[in-house]
């Protein structure tokens, strides 16, 4: 009765890092913690496979997502949803709908569209040959442009306030003549 309101999407196995990969950094980008990443990846986002029903947790989705291709698996279940097949052995599954459920101040409408609505919106077209690895390589330099923008408007933010550029300049603030410096009133 109580069951939580919950958003949900079906994604192509081997789009489910990617999607990890995306909400990752959308949600960073919305202002939540790593503290609340792990919290809403370990409770507030599942998936199931559409064909056999067997169900995957966030934390599964992000040991897929964060192993490198030569990082042994904890066990051959994640094994296989790498290799991009259902986590069940002789399940030929393609597609798992992964489910959000509700977390405070989360618009998951909103983060799944900062994701970048590849790995949802893409579902449809899964002869389109991008790989899993493009589609994460393509965020993490989204990302990065994204921090660099960040850094740039903090550091204009910083200029603009404090007349210097920080690292680079000292702070010119005891560089003033007390005797060159007009009478003007404080503000
Ligand atoms: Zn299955």
């Amino acid at each position: 009765m109580s069951q939580p309101v919950s958003d949900s999407a079906q994604v192509h196995v081997e789009r489910i890092a990617a999607l990890y990969t995306g909400i990752a950094a959308a949600l960073s980008e919305a202002g939540f913690n790593g503290s609340q990443l792990n919290e809403i990846f370990s409770s507030h986002i599942r998936g199931e496979c559409v064909q056999c029903g067997i169900r995957i947790t966030g934390d599964d989705m992000a040991h897929v997502a964060l192993a490198e291709v030569k990082t042994e698996m904890p066990d051959s279940r994640l094994d296989r949803l790498r290799q991009g097949y259902c986590v069940r052995n002789g399940c030929d599954s393609y597609y798992y709908r992964i489910h959000f459920d509700d977390y405070p101040d989360l618009d998951w409408t909103k983060i799944r569209e900062t994701a970048g609505h590849l790995a949802v919106a893409t579902q449809a077209t899964p002869e389109k040959e991008t790989s899993a690895t493009t589609i994460r390589d393509w965020l993490l330099i989204r990302l990065a442009v994204g921090l660099g923008v960040v850094l740039i408007l903090l550091l204009f933010w910083h200029i603009r306030y404090y007349g210097y550029v920080p690292v680079l300049q000292k702070p010119h603030k005891y560089t003033v003549d007390p005797a060159s410096a007009s009478p003007r009133p404080a503000r």
